[in-house]
């Protein structure tokens, strides 16, 4: 096993891997900026090393002070979390350059997945059903792009091959504006990314966002965890989460889930993953893979028992996929609330002093967050400060009690989202499951 890692990340997602590391016997060293030196994690690592001032530039991704990190201390592996260079294939690169193990897949599979043109390619050749397009790049030959436009059918987005956070794409619904948009999202990739390739897909209307997470070690084994629907966006930000998916059935989840493992096996793929679908009308179109531990992995492990962030050490450290796909069960609902330092309705990021905090309990609760009580949160940073999970044996027992947990939760001194919560897991619609993704910001007035 492992004997010493680096948590290269911050937050919540540093004291969930750092609980799973002291589970596992594994030394962990925290590293942080000068902000976050009272960080949970900080204070419970074996050791700690300030990689830099505030701005994350500066320290979370900054790269030769987190690899000096790994050297002074002698650690043998860096985990990076989400966010930050967590889908960073030079960082990666560097890494493994310098004689750690990079927690995730290798380089060249974060480059693939990271240039979208490149993952559809690769997802079409083993099969992951993708949205109809353009299969490629589009370029200056407008007639060639009529073409697609006409054998696709309006409306149709126009994507930056190399976008990210929901930026760069551009929705045309005739043909009249098609040319002139593809120029316009050309220009602006080129200007945001670094990367002008744009390419052309059908536009979906009112699909549900429908994702499966899988595993795969390094000896070819892969296997999937079933699927998470986290259609409850804001700008592209998810903000409630759920597994599984409602209205999925066993089979379309077996089916699909041996999809994502077998593309997996075929691409070679290590460590934890997501493939992205949007689901409309019964079917599947992928969108793109994350090649990284996700912010709601807590839910797939909820309702299967799976640690997903020690199966990920575990593979890091060369083991052998210890489960079975036929050993994995699905038991239950469970629901993620995204707590946030915002205000409930204007969404103002909230940073400031936490003056008081209790933590919600009871069965089939857990409550992922790194906040005490006067814990400073800065602004320098994401504004989620927790995720509060519920299980139950169906999705309305799920819902009971994280409707408990919400009004238990207490925190003091700044703005959270949880009135906003609180009326979500109320809302009719919401209640009912399978609401698009466009709901959340339509109901929001957005
Ligand atoms: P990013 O990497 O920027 O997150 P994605 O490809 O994952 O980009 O798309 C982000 C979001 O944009 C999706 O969750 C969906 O809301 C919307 N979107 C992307 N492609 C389509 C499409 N073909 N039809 C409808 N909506 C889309």
């Amino acid at each position: 096993m492992l004997e010493k890692i680096v948590i290269a990340n911050r937050g919540e997602i540093a004291l969930r891997i750092l609980r799973a590391c002291h589970e596992m016997g594994i030394k962990t060293v925290a590293v942080h900026s000068t902000v976050d030196r009272d960080l949970k994690h900080v204070l419970l690592a074996d050791e700690s090393v300030c990689i830099g001032p505030a701005p994350s530039i500066d320290s979370y991704l900054n790269v030769p002070a987190l690899i000096s990190a790994a050297e002074v201390t002698d650690a043998v592996a860096i985990h990076p979390g989400y966010g930050f260079l967590s889908e960073n294939a030079d960082f990666a690169e560097r890494v493994e350059q310098s004689g750690f193990i990079f927690i995730g897949p290798k380089a060249e599979t974060i480059r693939i997945m990271g240039d979208k043109v490149e993952a559809i390619r690769a997802m079409k050749k083993t099969g992951v059903p993708c949205v109809p397009g353009s299969d490629g790049p589009l370029d200056d030959n407008s007639e060639r792009n009529l073409e697609f436009g006409k054998k696709i059918g309006y409306p149709v987005i126009i994507k930056a091959s190399g976008g990210g956070g929901g930026r760069g794409m551009r929705v045309v619904h005739n043909e009249a504006n098609l040319q002139n948009a593809i120029e316009l999202t050309q220009a602006e990739a080129g200007a945001a990314f670094g990367n002008s390739v744009v390419y052309m897909e059908k536009y979906l209307e009112t699909p549900r966002h429908v994702e499966f997470q899988v595993l795969a070690d390094s000896h070819g084994n892969a296997i999937h965890l079933g699927e998470r629907d986290c259609s409850m966006q804001r700008r592209n930000q998810k903000v409630i989460e759920e597994a599984p998916a409602p209205g999925i059935t066993p089979e379309q989840r077996a089916r699909m889930g041996e999809v994502c493992a077998q593309a997996c096996r075929d691409i070679g793929y290590r460590g934890a993953g997501t493939f992205e679908f949007l689901y409309q009308d019964g079917e599947f179109y992928f969108i793109e893979m994350n090649t990284r531990v996700q912010v709601e992995h807590p839910v797939t492990e909820m309702i299967t028992g799976i640690d997903i962030i020690k199966e990920q050490l575990r593979i890091a450290a060369g083991e052998t996929l210890s489960i079975k796909q036929e050993d994995i069960k699905i038991n239950g609902h469970a629901i993620e609330c995204r707590i946030n330092a915002e205000h409930a309705t204007t969404f103002i990021p909230s940073p400031g002093l936490i003056t008081q905090f209790h933590a919600p309990g009871g069965p089939g609760i857990r409550c992922d967050t790194h906040i005490y009580n006067e814990y400073r949160v800065p602004p320098n940073y994401d504004s989620m400060i927790g995720k509060l999970i519920a299980h139950g044996d169906t999705r309305d027992s799920a819902l009971a009690r994280m409707k408990l947990a919400l009004a238990e939760m207490v925190i003091e001194g700044i703005n959270t989202n949880i009135a906003l919560h609180q009326s979500l897991i109320e809302d009719s619609a919401f209640k009912a499951g399978g609401t698009n993704i466009h709901y959340l910001e339509k109901k929001l007035g957005l």
